[in-house]
């Protein structure tokens, strides 16, 4: 199925807070009902099951969940194994599971436990973002009700001794990317690891880990209740399963939503958003995954659907689903140029070309966006970002060129058009002196 998720498919039933998070809600809900039973089926099952129902990390990169599970060594020899999950939800734009771990705290903590027993880890670790104070009290308040209730700890009602711990980030986005977390949550400086060795063969403290994003692991419980081939029957394949969705800027409603995965970009702008400010014509560009994609125009966003396929397509990215609609009024260069500087700000400058390239190209747009430039300033700023992308340890690199490369590859008269503007004003401004004088 493509496009308008029924009430009775949802997964986060209480995504706007509107009932109770505790224990009992989420009992109510349906969430912790049959765990046991799923975990008596044994790891292959769960492996296979959440491999089977096409799941994709719903934390950017898309990668399948299920194979990423199956990485973990199938032995449980002197090294722990861990879970991690990536709570730093930092990229602008996305702010879906702040929702979760607000309103549906135990889908998460459930997950937790399922996931751990397929690779066979006896502790989680729960990483959240430095500003996330209500999510972490939140958090920490329901772990504390799974554990009174024998959910999770040792000898719990599951079988599987499990320790969940909430860890609160100090406020940095390159802790979200999994290497640098796994450091940051060692005590260390938050920077990136090379890899290999990947988390899989040494990850927290040198043992096999696993990190995934909180929606990729609280959609887990209730997939494997109601099968995985309920999961995979909503979307295109390869592109399966519901997503929420955080729709932000120029839209009339906007919102966070869990809807089914590649729903038409347009239908979902319109029947969640109530449409663009000013209507449909009025849209100049969508960034359709957080700020790290590059942007689409109104007419790839009249035939875009939100998955990974047909927006990588398009030269963009689904990314966290986190979609920013700019209006005509929008300044996109200036726009640009602001997410630069946030690229540059949260380098972790470990790499040359993202340390000095995030900072050179935030300079060059800030002067396009008054028009202070020379054309040929255009093509070697896409040089610069070709040079950064690709060539770095993380893909911080790569999310700082991307917004660049998507500028001027669909709106590069824009930037063109200013130059000339900021010329013609200083011809006539030093006209102007001259007859003065
Ligand atoms: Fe740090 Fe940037 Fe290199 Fe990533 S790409 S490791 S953020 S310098």
């Amino acid at each position: 199925m493509i496009g308008m998720l029924e009430d009775k498919d949802r997964i986060f039933t209480n995504l706007y807070g509107l009932q109770d998070w505790g224990l009992e809600g989420a009992k109510n809900r349906g969430c912790w009902n049959a765990t046991k039973d799923m975990l008596d089926m044994g790891r292959d099952w769960l492996i296979t099951n959440v491999k089977n129902s096409g799941l994709r990390g719903r934390g950017g990169a898309g990668f399948s969940t299920g194979l990423k599970w199956s990485f973990m060594p199938k032995e449980l020899k002197d090294r722990p194994h861990y879970l991690v999950v990536n709570a730093d939800e930092s990229e602008p734009g996305t702010c879906k599971d702040r929702e979760i771990m607000r309103h549906d705290p135990h889908l998460l903590i459930e997950g937790c436990l399922i996931a751990s027993f397929a690779m066979q880890a006896h502790a989680c670790y729960i990483y959240l973002r430095g500003e996330y104070v209500l999510e972490r009290e939140r958090m920490e308040a329901a772990v504390k009700q799974a554990y009174e209730a024998r959910l999770i700890g040792k000898n719990n009602v599951h079988g599987w001794d499990f320790d969940v711990y909430i860890h609160h980030g100090a406020g940095a986005y390159i802790c979200g990317e999994e290497t640098a977390l796994l450091e940051s949550l060692e005590g260390k400086k938050g920077q990136p690891r090379l890899k290999p060795p990947f988390p899989a063969g040494a990850g927290l403290y040198g043992c096999p880990t696993t990190v995934n994003n909180v929606e990729s692991i609280a959609v887990v419980g209730t997939i494997l209740r109601r099968g995985a081939d309920w999961f995979a029957g909503f979307g295109r394949p390869n592109n399966t399963g519901t997503k929420l969705m955080s729709i932000s800027g120029h839209v009339n409603r906007p919102c966070n939503v869990e809807e089914s995965m590649s729903i038409p970009l347009r239908q979902l702008l319109e029947e969640h958003c109530g449409g663009v400010r000013g209507g449909w014509a009025n849209l100049k560009a969508v960034i359709p995954g957080g700020v790290s994609v590059p942007l689409i125009t109104r007419e790839m966003s009249e035939t875009a659907l939100m998955d990974f396929d047909s927006l990588r397509e398009m030269r963009s990215g689904l990314g966290t689903a986190a979609v920013i609609v700019m209006d005509n009024d929008t300044d996109l260069v200036k726009a640009i140029a602001r997410i630069s500087y946030f690229y540059k700000h949260e380098s972790c400058g470990q790499c040359t070309p993202c340390r000095e390239g995030t900072g050179w190209m935030w300079r060059v747009l800030e002067r396009m966006a008054i028009g202070e430039a020379d054309p040929s300033e255009i093509d070697l700023l896409l040089d610069v970002a070709g040079q950064v992308e690709g060539h770095t340890i993380c893909a911080l690199g790569d999310a700082a060129a991307w917004p660049v490369q998507g500028l001027i590859r669909h709106f590069r008269h824009e930037i063109e058009d200013r130059i000339q503007q900021y010329r013609t004003r200083r011809a006539n401004f030093a006209g102007h002196a001259i007859a003065a004088e």
